[in-house]
């Protein structure tokens, strides 16, 4: 098969019935990338920005394209939540990029930082690694001075998050969602952006692979039980018969976008115990730090 340039094809996009040669997907894909920064203002008025790197394809191609761009400094970041045989993979992977593209690396472990890791807890695993790893992620970014929190959620991620938010009816969390989600406005809170919002899974992977962007492999052993699993089972079983429904689903988003923010309520901003912005007295991280220490 041929992509429209001529050359041997080595993807066919179903959701548009084309083919591409290496070449033409990786200038769409870095074309992309580059169109929703600008459009979206990702990194207006930005002077440094952190990467959360966790050595996935996903956060390490965030930040191989992130560092085409001059104009920011960057600063990677990855957590170690302390989850044997995945963590060493992943972090050997963030290490090697990060060395390789001359940028300062911080591994912040949750074992150092909390006391315990994850594979020492016998909780519902990704609600609290997730909760733990952003409070990290905007702790150790506004300590860098970093002004913006580049993660690599792609479209893929991003259809998952607003049918899951849709189906627990979580109305704050869908309204957070989005290429740069405005949650709290505080001097404290770095906002985050995503720049591969609007670039499908499949195309990061081959895009990883034709710019020899080293990535780990592993997933983590407690992603199976998690419920976004049983979300991508599902959307993967739509994609069978809609092959653009991933992509209609985020445009669904887009269009309610305006809709949203006018609805959106303001936050009144507290500080937690911790030093961290939060909505109400204690910070969701500290609540669940505290629940784990005493069942220890
Ligand atoms: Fe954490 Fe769950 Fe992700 Fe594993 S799958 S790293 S437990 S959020
Ligand atoms: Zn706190």
């Amino acid at each position: 098969m041929k992509c429209i340039c001529g050359k041997s094809a080595i993807h066919y996009r179903d959701w548009e019935k084309k083919f591409y040669c290496g070449p033409c997907l990786s200038r769409h894909v870095e074309r992309t990338f580059k169109h929703t920064i600008r459009k979206s203002e990702l990194i207006k008025n930005s002077k440094k920005i952190a990467v959360a790197v966790s050595g996935g394809k996903d956060s390490n191609t965030t930040l191989y394209l992130m560092s085409k761009i001059k104009a920011v400094e960057l600063i990677a970041i990855s957590i170690d939540e302390g989850i044997a045989g995945y963590i060493k993979q992943t972090l050997q992977s963030a290490k090697k990029l990060c060395n390789r593209l001359n940028i300062e690396h911080n591994i912040i472990s949750f074992k150092k930082e909390f006391g315990f890791s994850m594979d020492s807890i016998d909780k519902n695993y990704c609600s609290y690694c997730g909760v733990l790893r952003r409070h990290l992620l905007n702790k150790t970014a506004h300590k860098f001075g970093a002004d913006k929190i580049a993660v690599g959620h792609n479209m893929d991620d991003e259809a998952q998050s607003i049918l899951l938010n849709f189906i627990r009816g979580d109305m704050n969390r869908f309204q957070r969602l989005g290429v740069s989600p405005h949650v709290i406005s505080n001097k404290k809170f770095v906002p985050r952006i995503k720049p591969l919002r609007n670039i499908r899974e499949k195309e990061i992977v081959l895009y990883a692979m034709l710019n020899r962007i080293p990535f780990a492999h592993a997933s983590c052993p407690y992603s199976a039980h998690n419920q976004r699993r049983s979300i991508m089972n599902f959307i993967d079983k739509i994609e069978s018969e809609y092959p653009d429904a991933v992509i209609q689903i985020v445009r669904f988003y887009d269009n309610l976008r305006p809709m949203l923010n006018k609805s959106a309520s303001k936050v009144k901003i507290n500080f937690c115990q911790c030093g961290e912005p939060c909505s109400g007295k204690k910070c969701m991280a500290c609540r669940m730090i505290e629940d784990i220490r005493n069942e220890r």
